[in-house]
């Protein structure tokens, strides 16, 4: 049906996410010819003779790299992080190896995508090493599309069912009393707002403690935002739970209406401009 058609396009931005942040991973700023990447084009906010500095990505995934390593840090990894819409993300072994590993990752997405990243690891072993050196049992617990270890549980879920989405964490292993941090990047754009509210307000209720990182487009109504939006639409990818116009404190809002007691929200250039400045300079 229309919806099953809706949710691919919905699917198949995982891998721009992939694309884009193992370009920006790689070489923290890449200079890349234009026609090559025209997706990773869409998110820079900088063009110097024809080439893209993927600011946006670079700032991005420091951003919420810092972020997340300063909640483990303060919890002494005794706290739980749920990334919703994980899609293909990779934090889990940047974690590992940084011996940054919180009591248990989860992740969620959709089945179809979860189906797709276990099979990756099954058939990768620098991939499923770690999460079977993490893990009690010398073998992983897949089930269809869930896959579970001490550590690590990648969940096929629709964040837009929650009934269902806690009965799975449950299963896997959450506990409501550990410190959380929840992780929404590039994905409540893709839920109808008055689902996303409803996970927003489940995530305040749910957890003793809790912070929630989201990361997401405001005002497209600049030149990028219309360039991204006319892509998605290409693809016939609706981005249900975007008002183009939303401010930086409609963002703000949508947390305080909803239960959480503090919210903040910043641009992406004054996150860039904050990131360390010795990485910076030595790229720009
Ligand atoms: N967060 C990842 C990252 O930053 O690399 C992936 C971002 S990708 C743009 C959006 C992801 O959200 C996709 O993997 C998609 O399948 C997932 N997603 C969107 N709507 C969802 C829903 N209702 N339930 C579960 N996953 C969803």
């Amino acid at each position: 049906g229309s919806n099953d058609t809706a949710d691919e396009a919905v699917r198949s931005t995982c891998d721009d996410a992939t694309v884009c942040k193992r370009v920006s991973c790689s070489l923290p700023m890449l200079t890349l010819p234009v026609p090559n990447f025209p997706l990773c084009q869409l998110m820079s906010v900088q063009a110097i003779n024809g080439v893209v500095l993927l600011i946006g990505y670079y700032a991005r995934v420091k951003a919420v790299n810092i972020l997340l390593d300063a909640f483990i840090k303060k919890t002494s990894c005794n706290c739980q992080i749920i990334n919703l819409g994980a899609g293909l993300d990779t934090t889990f072994w940047r974690l590992q190896d940084q011996n940054l590993l919180p009591k248990k990752y989860f992740e969620v997405d959709f089945p179809m995508i979860v189906m797709r990243k276990i099979h990756l690891i099954k058939t990768k072993p620098p991939l499923s090493k770690p999460i079977i050196e993490t893990n009690s049992n010398s073998s992983l617990l897949i089930d269809g599309s869930n896959m579970d270890s001490d550590r690590y549980a990648i969940i096929g879920q629709d964040l837009r069912d929650l009934p269902a989405l806690m009965e799975r964490l449950k299963k896997f292993g959450l506990d409501t009393n550990l410190p959380t941090l929840l992780l929404a990047e590039c994905v409540l754009v893709y839920i109808t707002p008055e689902k996303s509210t409803e996970l927003i307000k489940w995530a305040s209720t749910t957890f003793h403690t809790t912070m929630f990182i989201n990361y997401e487009q405001v005002n497209m109504t600049d030149r990028f935002g219309q360039v991204m939006i006319e892509n998605l639409q290409r693809r016939q990818c609706h981005l249900a739970g975007v008002d183009i116009c939303q401010t930086l404190d409609t963002q703000k809002n949508r947390f305080l209406l909803n239960g959480w007691d503090h919210a903040n929200a910043m641009d992406m250039m004054t996150v860039y401009n904050s990131l360390p400045q010795a990485d910076i300079q030595r790229y720009v």
